[in-house]
């Protein structure tokens, strides 16, 4: 073991994803705190033989980070870098916790476009995956990258944004490590903003038929349907310039700061199935998911969430090209969840469905390819970046048709 002290895994020298549905034995776990001990870490692993793969904070359901090679964490790795004033920029190195960015962004007067529902993710590991929020106007996570600075299977540190190697940006804005490991990227923030947030109550029938409207008047709108009860759990976001008021929390209200009022507490494991669908499809959909659970699966009690994500420049964002409402199942993570999530997945892929990379699907490279207009271009340059597959593990194998 060439590093312990990564967290408990390390003793066992085994590692597992939040929900404990991927575990994988490394044959190191290495933890580099530099940009050049990363590239030490990788061109070692190379020389070697060995596969690398880079952990975010394990909160990806499928088997993106397991190897038997080198596991690199970046947890050692973070913190924000530089800040462009000018043009509302922050570069941050690539193992930075999200929740850990949002106080020394607002001391700069700035913030995050837009969050996830949880804010413990490294960045990177979010990017990669094309982690995202809700609000029609908004794209994912990774729409923000403006430069990324990549360590590549050789170990050299590869730089790209708009003018210099435009191809790679697109590829690596969401590449599944599968490109190299990133180790900053420079992100678009806006300024410094609050949120008022209102979670309320519905019945479903209720939410439908007023979801276009409100998906039109909110900056954020999701809803939460309950199988069991068939109500809709509904929240909006929208921007205030009003104080934080703690007193109006019972009520179902608050307002805070945008990073305060984004992520949620996730105490309970799950695994879940996420697909991104066109936004106009996006409400049969869901119809035809609740009448799928209703008949064939009544033991669900957990609830399907339905957000909208703004179209995406990256080439395997689920979200490219297209407006998107994105809708996932989940399961309690005890509880077998398979034959669940394959039984309602086809309903997914009938309304062209793409799937979140980080969530549970059945989809290879044959299903996968015809998704993305830019999938060939992509596997162009993971070849140019990676032609001896040191980034690859069994997963992104059958992903890619490797
Ligand atoms: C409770 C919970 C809530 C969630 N909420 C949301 C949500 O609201 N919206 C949403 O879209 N998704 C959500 N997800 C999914 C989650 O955001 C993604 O799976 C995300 O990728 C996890 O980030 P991570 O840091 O844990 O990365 P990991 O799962 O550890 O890794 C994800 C991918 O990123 C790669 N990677 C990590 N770091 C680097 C690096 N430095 N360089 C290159 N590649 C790297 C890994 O190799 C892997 O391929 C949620 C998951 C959970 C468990």
């Amino acid at each position: 073991m060439r590093n312990p002290g990564y967290d408990c895994a390390a003793v066992l020298q085994t590692w597992s994803n939040w929900s404990g549905r991927v575990k994988c034995e490394p044959w190191e776990i290495a933890r580099p705190a530099s940009e050049r001990a990363i590239a030490e870490t990788v061109r070692e692993a190379a020389t070697a033989g060995r596969t690398a793969r880079v952990a975010g904070s394990g909160h990806s359901f499928t088997a993106l980070v397991a190897t038997s090679g080198t596991l690199l964490s970046l947890d050692d790795w973070h913190g924000i870098e530089e800040i462009d004033a000018t043009h509302d920029r922050a570069t941050v190195r690539a193992g930075s916790k999200i929740a850990s960015l949002g106080d020394p962004l607002r001391v700069h007067g700035m913030g995050l476009a837009n969050q996830g529902d949880v804010d413990v993710q490294a960045i990177a590991g979010a990017l990669s995956t094309g982690t995202h929020g809700t609000g029609a106007t908004l794209g994912s996570l990774s729409s923000q990258i403006r430069a990324l600075r990549i360590v590549t299977a050789d170990g050299e540190v590869v730089r790209c944004d708009a003018e210099h190697d435009p191809d790679l940006l697109e590829a690596a804005r969401v590449s599944l490590g599968a490109l190299g490991v990133l180790s900053a990227a420079t992100l678009q923030l806006v300024p410094a903003y609050r949120l008022h947030e209102r979670v309320w109550k519905t019945g479903i029938e209720e939410c439908l038929a007023e979801l276009a409207s409100r998906v039109a008047r909110h900056r954020h709108f999701e809803f939460f349907w309950y199988p069991h009860r068939d109500y809709a759990e509904m929240k909006a976001l929208d921007p205030t310039d009003a104080a934080p008021d703690p007193l109006e929390s019972h009520k179902g209200e608050r307002i805070d700061w945008s990073d305060r009022i984004f992520p949620s507490v996730r105490d309970l494991r799950f695994n879940e199935m996420e697909y991104s669908v066109p936004a106009a499809s996006g409400p049969a959909c869901f119809t035809a998911v609740r009448t799928r659970m209703q008949e064939k699966h009544p033991d669900v009690v957990w609830p399907v969430e339905y957000r909208t994500v703004a179209a995406d420049p990256g080439w395997l964002s689920p979200m490219h090209g297209r407006d998107t409402v994105a809708i996932s199942i989940h399961q309690d993570a005890k509880l077998p969840c398979d034959d669940f999530f394959a039984d309602v997945e086809p309903i997914f892929r009938e309304h062209g469905g793409r799937p979140h990379w980080g969530k549970i699907h059945n989809l290879r490279a044959r299903e996968l390819a015809p998704l993305y207009p830019m999938w060939e271009r992509f596997l162009d340059v993971r070849k140019r970046l990676d032609p001896r597959g040191v980034f690859l593990n069994d997963h992104l194998r059958e992903l890619f048709g490797l």
